[in-house]
């Protein structure tokens, strides 16, 4: 079976290198699906996932990260300050406890038991990001804790003049040569964020879910509202009830419409895998990107719907 890797965002091509590494190798879906969300949570150039990610309001780096395999496979983290690749960590919660999510100090000293070695998140670049946003009195509404929600022109966005700010999250789907699936997750959340908050990445069924019966399914864009609506979870069902993989994520991205009173700096992208191999992305604006490995080789495309043009 010709194997497949599917991920977020134009820094996919990082992560699926190092996923299609391990798969030529004769690495499973779930050692591919580490491996590429590894490369990018080690990337410091990369400021939204891992070591160089941008940090909370206080100036700390946080990292969230989850992993899966199935309903009874998985495993996640969040609040991660001290340590660079939190998907890394969620594995070994997997594997060596009877538990699905750690979070804060007992996901770091449950890291350092399991021999992580400790890294410095926090590089310059970023420092200086959250220097800039401190000292803008427009940055940030205080009153009512909003963090960075800063002005988006979805123009510049659709021409590749401006990115879309604050949110990134690595999400990447696998379907091995045997025809397995895994998914793995990986953040440092929304910039400059509330001291604790976590959004969807880390949580299973919101960021990331799968499913060998029914397909994978993952996240990024603003993850209050990936949340409202158990984003992936919703997407993998859809899927179970039939639907094609593209269908399913309209099915989420609508139901957000409908939902939600969206501000235009809102963003929400999903891609998804089936067991056989179909896959799809699709976002609420325009600016999304994902990345495919597959026979044809690997492309960073547009998504393939785009639901308010
Ligand atoms: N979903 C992530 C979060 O809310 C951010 C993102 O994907 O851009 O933390």
């Amino acid at each position: 079976m010709n194997p497949l890797v599917l991920s977020t965002w134009s820094f996919g091509p990082v992560a699926n290198a190092a996923g299609l590494r391990v798969l030529h190798a004769g690495g499973k879906a779930l050692d591919a699906a580490e491996a590429a969300a590894t490369a990018v949570e080690n990337d410091p150039t990369i400021d939204s996932v891992g070591v160089g990610g941008l940090p909370d309001a206080d100036g700390r780096v946080s990292l969230d990260g989850c992993i899966m395999t199935d309903p009874d496979r998985c495993g996640a983290v969040c609040c991660i300050r001290t340590y660079a690749n939190p998907v890394a960590i969620a594995r070994r919660v997997m594997e060596r406890t009877i538990h699905v999510t750690l979070a804060g100090d007992g996901a770091e000293a449950f890291a350092a038991r399991e021999g992580f070695a400790p890294a410095h998140l926090l590089t310059p670049a970023a420092r200086s990001e959250w220097e800039k946003w401190r000292n803008d009195p427009r940055s940030i509404d205080r009153d009512h804790y909003r963090g960075w929600l800063p002005p988006v022109n979805i123009e510049e966005v659709r021409t590749g003049r401006a990115r879309e700010p604050s949110h990134d999250t690595v999400s990447i789907l696998v379907r091995d040569t045997a025809g397995a699936l895994a998914g793995a997750c990986s953040t440092s959340g929304m910039a400059f964020k509330v001291p604790g908050r976590v959004g969807d990445s880390p949580i299973i069924g919101h960021g990331l879910y799968v499913d060998q019966h029914a397909g994978a399914a993952a996240a990024t864009g603003t993850g209050e509202i990936i949340t409202g609506v158990c984003g992936s979870f919703l997407a993998v069902e859809e899927m179970r009830r039939g639907a094609g993989p593209l269908d399913a994520v309209l099915v989420v991205l609508r139901r957000i419409v409908e939902r939600f009173r969206l501000l235009p700096e809102h963003q929400v992208a999903l891609i998804a895998v089936t067991p056989s191999g179909a896959w799809a992305s699709a976002a609420l604006r325009p600016g999304f990107h994902h990345a495919i490995s597959d026979t044809h080789g690997t492309r960073v495309e547009a998504a393939q719907r785009v639901l308010i043009a």
